[in-house]
């Protein structure tokens, strides 16, 4: 085994899918009945780990088959984007971690994602005695950079629709799935990035999305060194959509899949 570079984090794509996943359910078109399994989108999630702790950014539906998937065998913490339900409804799964672990579980999220996430899982804050399990965490309310797996993390604010988001940089990359727009002063804190994941979700436009089109002019104006869309519906085919973009003159932007892996310099 090589020695782990102190200055890396690994970031595994956990579900490169949007809200219903891909395949949809009943859905027989093209992408849904492909046999390439980078056609096979789960609920949107990323896993970055260093030095054997891992984080993960939002729990899915998706999460628990998303963990087996990867081997997830710790969990040093949670980041919310935002309170949607592909992006929360896997929260009760935390709970083996916790138990293997014997502590609560850090979750980092707005207010407002908070308030969400205490009424649909009213369980687990109600304070009420019970005799089923329920997931442990620390709620981190983010207002600014904060340190995670001994690296900085930066929130930077989205525009989903009209609803304030978050996305995160850490190192030399950034996650920012779920939004339509990009606010202006956002844009510094993306600056000198070798990967971005950005939300393409399809080239008919969304009023809570970005299309294709738009992604790539964000990637043109932040010129990161790669690019990688997520949140991926079903309308766009993994290699027809790979091959347009290197077409269209994009050949370091391509669509991330379930399980692509890469390494980060922080
Ligand atoms: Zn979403
Ligand atoms: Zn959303």
């Amino acid at each position: 085994m090589r020695p782990e570079n102190p200055h890396t984090l690994h970031l595994t794509v956990l579900g490169s899918g949007t809200s219903m996943g891909v395949p949809t359910l009943g859905c027989h078109c093209a992408v849904c009945d492909s046999s390439d399994p980078r056609d096979k989108r789960l609920r949107p999630s990323l896993l970055i780990s260093h030095h054997g702790q891992n984080v993960v950014i939002d729990t899915t539906p998706d999460f628990r088959t998303q963990a087996l998937r990867v081997g997830l065998d710790r969990l040093d913490g949670v980041l919310l984007t935002h309170c949607h339900a592909d992006h929360i409804l896997g929260f009760d799964d935390l709970r083996p971690y916790n138990y293997r672990q014997k502590a609560p579980i850090p979750v980092y999220g707005t207010a407002e994602t908070f308030s969400v996430v205490r009424r649909v899982f009213s369980y687990v804050f109600d304070q009420k005695p019970t005799l089923s399990s329920i997931p442990s965490v620390e709620l981190h309310e983010v207002d600014g950079p904060f340190s995670l797996l001994g690296v900085p993390f930066i929130p930077v604010p989205l525009l989903h629709g009209e609803m304030d988001i978050l996305g995160f940089r850490f190192g030399r990359a950034a996650y920012l799935t779920d939004f339509s727009r990009l606010p202006e002063s956002s844009v510094p804190l993306l600056e000198d990035l070798d990967d971005l994941i950005l939300d393409a979700l399809r080239d008919v436009p969304h009023p809570m999305h970005q299309t294709v089109e738009q992604a790539l002019a964000l990637v043109h104006e932040l010129q990161p060194r790669r690019a990688w869309f997520t949140h991926i519906a079903h309308e766009l085919p993994h290699s027809e959509t790979n091959a347009r973009l290197v077409a269209a003159g994009f050949p370091h932007v391509a669509l991330a899949y379930d399980g692509l892996h890469f390494e980060v310099r922080v």
